[in-house]
This record gives structure tokens, C-alpha cells and sequence, in this order.
């Protein structure tokens, strides 16, 4: 039977299905002429994870080569996994170009050195790169290591040799640098995610106790409201954002954007309300004033589960933009009187009634009285018809059976409020009562497709993996010192207060560190880690370095050149290095900032004395191991290919450069070597550690048996991987590098590489990988039930308690047998047992949060205290005050963002996303274009005070100009994706405009709200 095309589609159209047409012989002559061998044919299938963003979409790469020892495999195709709960086999622009980004020709293949005052890159030997490399950190660590401070407390601190990570490395690199770098005791150490979501840990941990995304992509579903505010996750969070759409489909959820561009989320969005970058505390105080006025409460929520009937201490106010305790001279608060008021037990007075004057509810409703809507709509520039029925929709959700969740990612996290951005909206959750519900909570929309993983390794200078703190010179001289302090007491009757396990947490990675060298005696080895005396965040580490106190830099898959703010200065910073090694698989301009680029990077290479070193490590693809996505996934990703060249993982290379700087400290002496010699180091082939082994690690195994000290029961016998935290001992019996991780590889195998996607309520998958912490899908899923126990909406039921246990279709994040009526409460992290909207002595700049205008302010006054502008506590280094602007020059509010064709600064190297988003460009209001006669495809100049671009404008009414404090505010969108590294056209680094100035707590950039100038190139 011959069917023509046009009649095979009538007779599909007529009810036939196409398969049994072609099962009948009826396909049509064209497509029969189309058929070819199967694309795949002698193709092995491999599984992984994408390597840009943290929805952490399935792949299957399909790699050719025999599997053979000598045959080289080669990945030849990419597609989205269909098993995945996420993903579905979706991938975006980005996740569609991988096979691009394995096979980009700027890829790294050899190592190479750039020479003091050399022009170019030359080949040298992996053995001479480890050579020189380790003689330089041996040289200057044994000059600068810092044995003693002045008091003589034992402090092992080489502050001169700097360390920067990456958020998309796996965590098993992840955690051997942590091994490593604290072995030489490193400390100016910082990652990724101090300059992306840093603030994020430090607003949701003093909020509920951890600080992570508390939901899950799958779960936004649920939602009955969906608020994106700070973020653009249809741009930014493609396949993830489908989650938010299905709510709106399936449930005829609301989904609602407030932005200062009208972006790609709002596009699909059923209401969208404009403002002003950098106001967002406003809008969100003006939600709290409206939501307590307008009696939009959940009450019984907020009396049980937040601190809002304790008592705060008598001291404590709040007046003309100051919190008590503030010190001018110092820039500082003394945080004393923003704790509550204890009982002669040591225990945190209430008041259920809510009537004391100092209880935290009516501290919050008199702080939030002053927001009102008159206020928004002044200082923030948003309709006020829009606000009001952005007040309601939340409202709306306070009833039991309602909930609201909100999407942020960088637009809130990126000022120098960036951790009260967040904590304002924790706050309203809480009076909605959503946090714990399926399709509540704050989901933070993290970037990097590791940045959570990283987080949790502690790759920061304060911190341990786990969120246990490094020690402190000041506070923790000594190991009692240390358990003492970081053992909190509970602050209520009842509570489970979990950090009061940490000695178990840390000597666990005691045992980790040193292995047989850590006994009781010497207390774990505790001497022999770095004591910390500041915090070296990104900022701060640029600083060191430009006042040559800093000789050597590693930077493993970290652009610094593109991601530091105030480029021009970070380039100067750089080339006051002795030397630098940059592990990447790709080119980067932090590798190359010394080359001159015309007008994207124009230095002189001869004046730049610093010694480059390049190194060319694998990506997602070649390399075995786990990442954890946003919603707190670990997701295992398998090898599939050989890296080009020469390259290999990061593994090998930070095996064999400690392993030979130990070989040094054996041969040559040096000092403070016993951290370096003391480094336990059990690997089957020590000059390469295998990812099962350090994942082994991280999970944590019995080193004796174990055994349940009511029952008697053996839990874990001697040698075996630890089922459960609750498994850790702080007698040595037990190792665990990551406690949180604990469950992800067990006796059973590896958790993380399970694929049971069995949906058991609600999209929740329990047999997909493995969430942390104990594989719990939300968090503070206690708090979705009342204080009977009954679920608050039954509806949405993930746990609920059955007589005798808590149980459910998600783990419950709770003492599994504290029945309801036993005083215990939801928050079990914190030492209160419940969530806090006023967050006592946490935060460096105020326990309830307040606006302050951005550091370059357009309106140059704070209306709601114009004697505290900006914020009291931000540090500003010498000299970078007069790299500030002011409106009289620099008019225009500019913010930055990303494109969801690119990732960062890589996917510029890989040719589909380049030929997607091909050049730099900026975007203009239409009103401020006609203003300075500039037309779309214009090439304009961007000015800030401490530098400038070039781009092509953009045009568009998706930018309006809004009235604040009666003056016209405009604003301009600059993407981030350029440079001089490219396959696209070469263009400037965006953040040559941004300041160097970071949030009060984390120091996390302010890209996202700074002043500008534009005018016609
Ligand atoms: S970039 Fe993000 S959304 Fe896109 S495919 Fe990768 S993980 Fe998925």
C-alpha cells in the first residue's frame, strides 16, 4: 500500500495512531527513504548529572569504544534521562549543549606555564608542574606558617597561600582538598558560593536551623501560590521552573513575579509587580505590616512552632535605623541585649498570651508598623495596586489548608542586605504557617550544579564539613574549649536540640584527619588543624593580595577574573601574586588575566611578574562521583569518557602534589610539619584515591563495634559503613568526614545511585538517590502537622503520627517515637525547638530585619531614618569607599543577571550556546534610551565609578522607569556571560562595574543594585 505524506496525515487526523500505521506497512515513501542505523549502535549508555545548574537533570551519554583497556571511549551523545523525577528527560539550551562543552577546542589538554613577564603559555611536564609547584607552597609555607599566636595557643595558619574552590567539582574532590588544604593549614580559603548563596546559609540557619533549600524541585507543585521574587527561575532554573508551571496547570495555583525587570518568569506569570533593585526588605517589611493588620495569620502555627511569645531581654529596641548595642568606631553591634529573657534555669521566659510588651511578636509588629504601604510604594517604586494584591494572594495561604511557596536565587542574596532579603520572607512563611508543608517552604534556587555539595564540605575559611565550625583562635584554644562552646544548651524543656551532638560530629572527623594518629590523649589530633582569627571571604582574600600579603594562589575551577567583583582591581590583585595554579578543564580568564586582550583586558604581560601554572582537569563526564542539586539531592554521576590530552581528575593532581609535599617535610624538615606527616592517608593507591573510597569517607564507618547503649544491640559492627548519624561516637569509635551525608553509602551499597522513582504521595520519590540529612524530602516536615499531630491540611499529609511513631510517605525530620503533648517541638535543630522570627544574637546587623538603601544609592537617602543610609555594618576595606559612586554621576541603577542559554562564564566556550547567545549586549527602558538617543543595536558604554563596557542596547519595554522618593529611578540589565576566553565574540567583564562591597554577614557581593552611567559608543 503506497500512502502519500499529505494522506498519512489525513488518516492520522482521522483517529489512526501512527504506530499501528507503521506496524501495517502504511508509513509514508518519505520517511521510509529517512531510515538510517541506529545513531547509538555500539554505543555504551552511561548516567550522570548535568554540570551547570543545581536542578541536577538526569543525563544518558552515550559513549563509544570498545571498553577495552587500550581504547579510548569518546562521548558522542547527550540526552535527557527520562527516569528522572525532575528532569523527565527535559534539559535546557544549556544541559542540550553538553556534548559541545566535553568536545569545546578551549578545553585544556596539557599542563602549562606562563613565566614571570611571559607573553605566552608554554608546555611543560605534569612532573614539573608538581615540582615547582610544590617547592614554591613548601618555600612560603615554611617562611609564614603561623605556629602559636601571641598568646601561644597552637593556631598551624598559613595565611600567605590562598585556596579557591569550585561549586560544580564533585564532592569527592571537594572533600580531599578539604583533607589537604587544612593539613597545611590553610584558612584564606573560600569557594563559589560565598560570592552566590553564602547568605542563603546564614538567613535559613538562624531562621529553622539548617540552611538549605527546604523543599524540593518536585514539590513546588504542590504550591497553591507561587511567588518568585529574586530570582528568574524560568531563565535561571529551566527544567526545574516546570515544577512551578505544573502547579499553575494541575492545581490552578497563582504564580506571581515581583522583579525590577518584567523577565522570562514574569512572561509566564499570572500577575508581575515591578521594582526597584535593592528595596526588597521593603516590600517584604510592607508584607509583614499588612499580613499582622489584616489579621492574615496562621496563629496557631506561629504560637506553637516561632519564638513569637518569647521574651527579649530588657535592652534590647531598635531606633533611627540602629539596633541597641551599636558601636560607631567600630562599625559593629554588641550583640548582648538581642537575646531573650532566661529564667533562673537558663531557660527562655514566654508569654502565650502575647501581650508583653518585649515578646518577639509584638517587638516584630511594632518593627514592621512603620512599612506601610505608603512607605513601598515610595521607597520600592511599586504600584500599589500590585503590592496589595501580592499582600493578599500570601494572605490567603495563612489558612491551614493554603500554601504559598517562594523561588529565590541571586536577586536577593547579591546586596549588602542579602541575608535579611531571605530572612524577611522566612519570617512572613512562618506567620503563614508554610514552612514543614508540601508545597511550602523557602526554596533557595541554588546555581552551581555542586554549590549545595561544596556548602555542605565546608570549603570556607571558618567552617568544617557538616556546618561544624573550624575552630577559633579566640573562642576555642583548646579541644574543651571547643566542645563547650559549640554544644548549645537547650533553651526550652523538652527539645532535642541536635547540636548538642557535635563532639560527635567532630571527633568522627577527627578520626577522619588523622586516623590511628588521633587518640584521646591528644585530643583527636585537635592542635593539628588551623585555628581561624578572621574571616577570609573572596573580598578579603583580594585584599591580602593587594597589599602583597598573599605569594601563591591554587584556584581549582573557580573564574575568579569573571566572578570577583570591581574586575580592574582584581587583576591588580593578581598580578602581585608570585605564583598561581589554576586546575580547569577549560580556558578561563583567571588562568590568562595576565594576557593582554585589547580593549576586554588591556595590561601590559611584561609587568606581570606573576608565575602561572595551568592544569587540565576532567569534567562531569570523565569522572565518577556525587553532586547534590538544590533541593539537597546527592545524585551519582558515572565516568563515561577519557579526558582530552593529558588532562586528569583533581584528584590525582592533589594526591601527588601532598604526597610529595610530605615527601619534602620527610626529607627536609620545615615547620609545623605534624599536621602534613600526621594526614591520614589509607588509600588503596595513595597517588589516586577513588571517589567510592573518599564517598566511603564521607558517609562514615564503624572503626570498633558499635553498640545502642540502652539496648545493648550492636548498630554497626567494627568496619562497616554507618546506616545513621545516630550511629556517631565521640570515644573514636566511629569516622565520618560529612555526618549530614551519613546514609548516603551504607552496608547496602550506594544510596545515592538508586533509581527507584516509585512516586509514594505528592511526587515524593524516598527511592530516588539520597537526600540529605537521613534522606528527609522536606524539611521540618513535623511542622505540617499540629501539636496533636493531625496534618494541618490532610491534603498534603507527608508524616503523621499513628500511636505509636511518627511515619509517612517522607522521613520524618523529628524524634520518631516523641509523641505529640511531649514538649518536644518541630525546629529540632535549633536550641529552642522552634523557628525564630526574631533571630536573637545570630546576625552581625540586626535580629529583625530593616532596610537600608544599596551602597550607591539613587535616591541618596534612607526616608525611613535618613541619618543611617545604608547599612551600619558593612566592612569597607581602605580605599574602596572612594571606589563608590554617587547618582550625581552616575545617575542610572544597574543590576546583573543571567541568560538561560548560558551558564556563568563557561558555556561560552561551547559553541551551541554561543551560537544561541552570540554577543555581549545590555538592556535599556525605552523611556531612558529615547532620553539619550539610543537605538536597539546601538553600541553603548556602561560606566560605573570604577570602570566601564561596551555592548550592544537592548531596547525594550520590559524595563520601566519607576517613580521613587519622587524622583525618576531607571534601570539597566546587564547580563554576566562575557569575556575574552570565547568561542562567542570576545567582551568585557560585566563585573568591571560592580563594587567590592559585601552583605554584613557573608560578604557576598552587591552585583545586584549599583550605579551606572550609559551613553552611545
Ligand atoms: S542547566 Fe540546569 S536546568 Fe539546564 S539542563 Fe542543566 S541542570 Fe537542567
Amino acid at each position: 500500500m503506497h500512502v502519500s505524506r499529505r494522506q498519512f496525515f489525513k488518516i492520522s487526523a482521522a483517529g489512526f495512531g501512527t504506530s499501528s500505521l507503521a506496524v501495517l506497512g502504511a508509513a509514508p515513501s518519505e520517511a521510509r527513504a529517512e531510515v538510517r542505523q541506529y545513531k547509538l549502535a555500539r554505543a555504551r549508555e552511561i548516567r550522570n548529572i548535568c554540570t551547570y545548574c543545581s536542578v541536577g537533570c538526569g543525563l544518558l551519554m552515550y559513549s563509544l569504544g570498545s571498553g577495552s583497556k587500550n581504547a579510548r571511549a569518546e562521548i558522542i551523545h547527550i540526552e535527557g534521562d527520562p527516569d528522572h523525577p525532575v528532569s523527565r528527560g527535559a534539559l535546557c539550551p544549556k544541559g542540550s549543549g553538553l556534548l559541545d562543552f566535553i568536545h569545546s577546542p578551549n578545553r585544556v589538554k596539557y599542563p602549562e606555564v606562563r613565566e614571570p613577564g611571559s607573553k605566552e603559555w608554554k608546555r611543560i611536564s605534569w612532573h614539573e608542574a608538581v615540582e615547582r609547584i610544590a617547592r614554591h607552597m613548601k618555600d612560603d609555607r615554611d617562611a609564614n606558617v603561623v605556629a602559636k599566636n601571641a598568646d601561644g595557643v597552637p593556631v598551624n595558619r598559613w595565611l600567605s597561600c590562598g585556596v579557591l574552590t569550585c561549586s560544580a567539582a564533585s564532592n569527592e574532590t571537594g572533600i580531599l582538598t578539604q583533607k589537604v588544604i587544612r593539613a597545611l593549614g590553610v584558612v584564606a580559603t573560600d569557594t563559589q558560593a560565598r560570592i552566590c548563596h553564602s547568605p542563603t546559609v546564614a538567613a535559613l540557619a538562624p531562621s529553622f536551623g539548617r540552611g538549605a533549600m527546604t523543599n524540593n524541585w518536585v514539590d513546588i507543585k504542590n504550591a497553591d501560590l507561587v511567588l518568585v521574587m529574586g530570582g528568574n527561575a524560568a531563565e535561571a532554573h529551566p527544567v526545574g521552573f516546570r515544577w512551578a508551571v505544573e502547579a499553575v496547570k494541575q492545581r490552578g495555583a497563582k504564580l506571581v513575579v515581583v522583579d525590577p525587570r518584567f523577565n522570562r518568569t514574569a512572561a509566564v506569570a499570572d500577575l508581575y509587580v515591578p521594582i526597584r533593585a535593592g528595596t526588597d526588605i521593603v516590600f517584604l517589611g510592607g508584607v509583614i505590616n499588612w499580613l499582622i493588620a489584616n489579621d492574615r495569620i496562621q496563629k496557631e502555627y506561629v504560637l506553637a512552632y516561632t519564638n513569637a511569645s518569647s521574651i527579649i531581654a530588657e535592652g534590647y529596641g531598635f531606633e533611627d535605623g540602629l539596633f541597641s548595642g551599636f558601636d560607631k568606631e567600630q562599625g559593629r553591634y554588641d550583640r548582648s541585649t538581642w537575646n531573650y529573657e532566661f529564667d533562673a534555669d537558663g531557660k527562655v521566659r514566654t508569654d502565650p498570651t502575647l501581650q508583653h510588651p518585649r515578646c518577639v511578636w509584638n517587638l516584630l509588629k511594632a518593627h514592621y508598623a512603620r512599612y506601610t504601604e505608603d512607605v513601598v510604594a515610595n521607597l520600592t517604586g511599586s504600584p500599589r495596586e500590585g503590592f496589595r494584591r501580592i499582600c493578599e494572594l500570601l494572605g490567603a495561604t495563612s489558612a491551614p489548608d493554603k500554601v504559598a511557596t517562594v523561588l529565590y536565587a541571586l536577586g536577593w542574596t547579591e546586596h549588602t542586605v542579602g541575608v535579611q532579603n531571605i530572612r524577611t520572607m522566612a519570617i512572613i512563611q512562618l506567620l503563614l504557617g508554610n514552612i514543614g508543608m508540601a508545597g511550602g517552604g523557602i526554596n533557595a534556587l541554588r546555581g552551581h550544579a555542586n554549590v549545595q555539595g561544596i556548602t555542605d564540605l565546608g570549603l570556607l575559611s571558618t567552617n568544617l564539613p557538616g556546618y561544624v565550625p573550624l575552630p577559633s583562635e579566640k573562642n576555642h584554644p583548646t579541644f574543651a574549649d571547643y566542645v563547650r562552646k559549640v554544644t548549645p544548651a537547650p533553651l526550652r524543656d523538652g527539645q532535642l536540640n541536635y547540636w548538642s551532638n557535635t563532639s560527635k560530629f567532630f571527633v568522627s572527623q577527627l578520626k577522619w584527619f588523622w586516623g590511628d594518629k588521633a587518640t584521646q590523649e591528644n585530643d583527636w589530633g585537635y592542635d593539628w588543624l588551623p585555628k581561624w582569627d578572621k574571616l577570609y571571604d573572596t573580598l578579603h582574600l583580594t585584599e591580602l593580595m593587594q597589599q602583597g600579603k598573599m605569594n601563591g594562589l591554587i584556584v581549582q575551577g573557580f573564574n575568579a577574573m569573571g566572578s570577583f567583583p570591581d574586575s580592574n582591581r582584581v587583576v591588580q590583585a593578581f598580578s602581585k601574586l608570585k605564583y598561581m595554579v589554576v586546575i580547569d578543564p577549560i580556558a578561563t580568564e583567571t588562568a590568562s588575566f595576565w594576557q593582554n586582550h585589547g580593549a576586554s583586558n588591556n595590561v601590559d604581560s611584561s609587568q606581570i611578574m606573576t608565575e602561572v601554572f595551568r592544569l587540565p582537569s576532567t569534567l562531569f563526564a570523565e569522572e565518577d562521583g556525587s553532586t547534590v542539586n538544590s533541593g539537597r539531592w546527592m545524585q551519582w554521576h558515572f565516568k563515561g569518557a577519557e579526558p582530552p590530552g593529558e588532562a586528569k581528575p583533581d584528584l590525582e593532581f592533589l594526591a601527588e602534589l601532598f604526597l610529595r609535599l610530605r615527601e619534602m617535610y620527610e626529607k627536609e624538615g620545615g615547620s609545623v610539619p605534624e599536621p602534613i606527616l600526621n594526614l591520614a592517608w589509607p588509600y588503596k593507591d595513595p597517588l589516586s584515591p577513588s571517589p567510592e573510597e573518599l564517598t566511603k569517607e564521607m558517609n562514615g564507618r564503624a572503626l570498633a563495634d558499635v553498640v545502642d547503649a540502652k539496648s545493648g544491640a550492636v548498630l554497626a559492627k567494627k568496619g562497616e559503613q554507618l546506616a545513621s548519624f545516630a550511629h556517631l561516637r565521640d570515644d573514636g569509635s566511629t569516622l565520618c568526614a560529612c555526618w549530614i551525608y551519613t546514609g548516603s553509602w551504607t552496608q547496602a551499597g550506594n544510596i545515592m545511585a538508586r533509581r527507584d522513582n516509585t512516586d509514594v504521595g505528592l511526587g515524593n520519590t524516598p527511592g530516588w538517590a539520597f537526600s540529605w540529612p537521613a534522606n528527609r524530602r522536606v524539611l521540618y516536615n513535623r511542622a505540617s502537622c499540629d501539636p496533636s499531630g493531625k496534618p494541618w491540611d490532610p491534603k498534603r499529609k507527608i508524616i503523621g503520627w499513628n500511636g505509636e511513631r511518627w511515619t509517612g510517605g517522607d522521613v520524618p525530620d523529628f524524634k520518631v517515637d516523641a509523641a505529640p503533648g511531649s514538649g518536644m517541638d518541630p525546629f529540632i535543630m535549633t536550641a529552642e525547638g522552634q523557628a525564630r522570627l526574631f533571630a536573637v544574637d545570630k546576625l552581625a546587623d540586626g535580629p529583625l530585619p530593616e532596610h537600608y538603601e544599596p551602597m550607591e544609592s539613587p535616591i541618596g537617602t534612607n526616608p525611613l531614618h535618613p541619618e543611617v543610609v545604608t547599612s551600619p555594618t558593612v566592612r569597607l576595606f581602605k580605599g574602596e569607599k572612594e571606589r563608590l559612586g554617587t547618582s550625581a554621576e552616575f545617575p542610572y541603577v544597574a543590576t546583573t543577571y543571567r541568560l538561560t542559554e548560558h551558564f556563568q562564564f563557561w558555556t561560552k566556550q561551547v559553541r551551541l550556546n554561543a551560537i544561541a547567545q552570540p554577543e555581549q549586549f545590555i538592556e535599556v527602558g525605552e523611556a531612558l534610551a529615547r532620553e539619550k538617543g539610543i537605538a536597539a543595536g546601538d553600541t553603548v558604554r556602561v560606566s560605573s565609578k570604577r570602570g566601564h563596557i561596551e555592548a550592544k542596547a537592548v531596547v525594550t519595554k520590559r524595563i520601566k522607569a519607576l517613580t521613587v522618593n519622587e524622583q525618576t529611578v531607571h534601570q539597566i540589565g546587564i547580563p554576566v556571560h562575557w569575556g575574552w576566553e570565547t568561542l562567542a565574540k570576545k567582551g568585557y567583564l560585566t563585573n568591571v562595574l560592580t563594587p567590592a562591597v559585601g552583605d554584613s554577614n557573608t560578604q557576598c557581593p552587591e552585583y545586584k543594585a549599583f550605579l551606572v552611567n550609559i551613553e552611545k559608543a
